[in-house]
């Protein structure tokens, strides 16, 4: 296989494979799966650095475009249980962009003054400028999952969040951002074994907490509460992606994929001088 194959693996673009489409249920998801993946996790590494040197490349040019004014930005929203592999893909991920393009923000539980605030106040606050790509570790959809399950707020309070997102997210979208809505799944199994690996693992207690078996065990809560999301915050401006993550390698693939799609489905192409080269060229020959 050569290199220039290995795009090819994928048997169609794979937000095709991706998407969620409307009476999808998140009870038949299958954490294990490889959705349009012809290759095999072998092939993945070559793949994997092929995909991040082209990530990179279109991460700088969408850079270099905000320099001359373009607005344009994207947010990729990563949702999913503990140990789904949020940290993973901003490592293996986002990790092979240019740092000074990419802002990364995780959400953890409210502080008091997010708390005194609508709940959409911290996240305009971390929204990424023009021409970054924002990596939210979490989001606003904490305030449909968590704060469901555990009745942090009435039910009348957060049954009206799906529609106050949408149109948070339709202003986004008109302001020039393009949001990658990625809901990670994780087996019970596999979530097992991760976390088993975690509290064998000096070197990964401190991703360990304890509070992660007691939302392990409501399972079933979250799954309705996904569902919802799902369903209510899938628009046509800003779908939601199901991406299987029992096997890391193909979800890092798939993600990686689906900013390549955004950045070239932005037909972006280096910015042209604003000077004259060659009076330039002449001018540092001289000096
Ligand atoms: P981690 O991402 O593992 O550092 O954990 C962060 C924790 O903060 C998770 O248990 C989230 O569910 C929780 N969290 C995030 N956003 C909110 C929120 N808006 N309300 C309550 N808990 C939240
Ligand atoms: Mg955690």
């Amino acid at each position: 296989m050569t290199e220039s194959d290995l795009p090819s693996l994928w048997t169609h673009e794979p937000h095709t494979h991706l998407e969620f489409r409307p009476g999808d249920k998140v009870a038949d998801i299958d954490a294990g799966a490889t959705p349009g993946f012809r290759g095999k996790k072998a092939d993945a590494p070559a793949l994997q650095a092929e995909r991040n040197a082209r990530f990179a490349e279109l991460q700088e040019m969408l850079y270099a475009n905000s320099r001359s004014g373009d607005p344009r930005a994207i947010l990729l929203v990563l949702q999913g249980m503990d140990t789904a592999g949020k940290g993973g893909i901003v490592k293996h991920v986002a990790g092979a962009g240019n740092p000074q393009g990419i802002r990364y923000k995780s959400f953890g539980k409210p502080t008091e003054e997010e708390l005194s605030h609508h709940f959409l106040w911290r996240i305009i606050k971390a929204l990424p400028p023009a021409g970054h790509i924002g990596v939210f570790d979490r989001s606003h959809y904490e305030d449909v999952l968590i704060v469901r399950v555990h009745n942090l707020v009435a039910p009348e309070v957060w049954g009206a969040r799906y529609g106050e997102i949408n149109t948070f997210e339709k202003a986004l979208v008109d302001e020039g951002m393009t949001l990658i809505k990625v809901a990670m799944f994780v087996s019970l199994d596999e979530q097992k074994a991760r976390l088993a690996e975690r509290l064998d693992r000096p070197d990964k207690y401190w991703k360990y907490n304890p509070a992660d078996i007691d939302e392990r065990l409501k399972w079933p809560l979250y799954q309705e509460a996904y569902q919802a999301l799902l369903d209510k915050t899938s628009t046509d401006y800003a779908p939601w992606h199901v991406i299987p993550c029992d096997r890391k390698w193909y979800s890092r693939l798939a993600i990686t994929e689906l900013l390549i799609e955004a950045l070239e489905s932005m037909n972006l192409s280096w910015p042209p001088a604003d000077f004259d080269v060659e009076a330039e060229k002449k001018r540092l020959a001289e000096a």
